[in-house]
């Protein structure tokens, strides 16, 4: 299986690191939405959120609690951010490696087109 996102997690494809650990990557997006725009992915090849199991609670947990960490990095801290997460192709997923985009530097609508 040919996964971008897998090559940029094990190297083989570039990308501008944020953070990165033994379990999650958190690199910038090809074509950001907002003046801070990464997205923050497991190691672990999942197609998306409704195939995570039980057994992938302690990798999720370790990516949400890695947030604070990286809105530190981005200078996103004082004012917020968006997290959002695009589950199959009707939400918009188009990378089928599950992610969560993190979106700063600007002000948000809701709901969100
Ligand atoms: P999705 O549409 O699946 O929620 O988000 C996929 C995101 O991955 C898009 O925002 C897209 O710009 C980004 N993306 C796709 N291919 C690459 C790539 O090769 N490198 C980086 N850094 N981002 C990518
Ligand atoms: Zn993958």
């Amino acid at each position: 299986m040919d996964c971008i996102f897998c090559r940029i997690a094990e190297g083989s494809v570039k990308s501008r690191t944020v953070y990165s650990d033994d379990r999650i990557v958190c690199f910038h997006d090809l074509q950001p939405q907002a003046p801070v725009h990464v997205l923050i992915i497991p190691r672990k090849h999942i197609t998306h959120l409704l195939d995570l199991s039980a057994e992938d609670s302690g990798l999720m947990g370790h990516l949400i609690a890695a947030i604070p960490q990286i809105a530190g990095i981005l200078g996103l801290k004082d004012k917020g951010f968006r997290i959002v997460n695009n589950c199959m192709e009707m939400a918009g997923q188009s990378v089928f490696h599950v992610h969560f985009h993190l979106l700063g530097g600007r002000s948000f609508r809701w709901p969100p087109g």
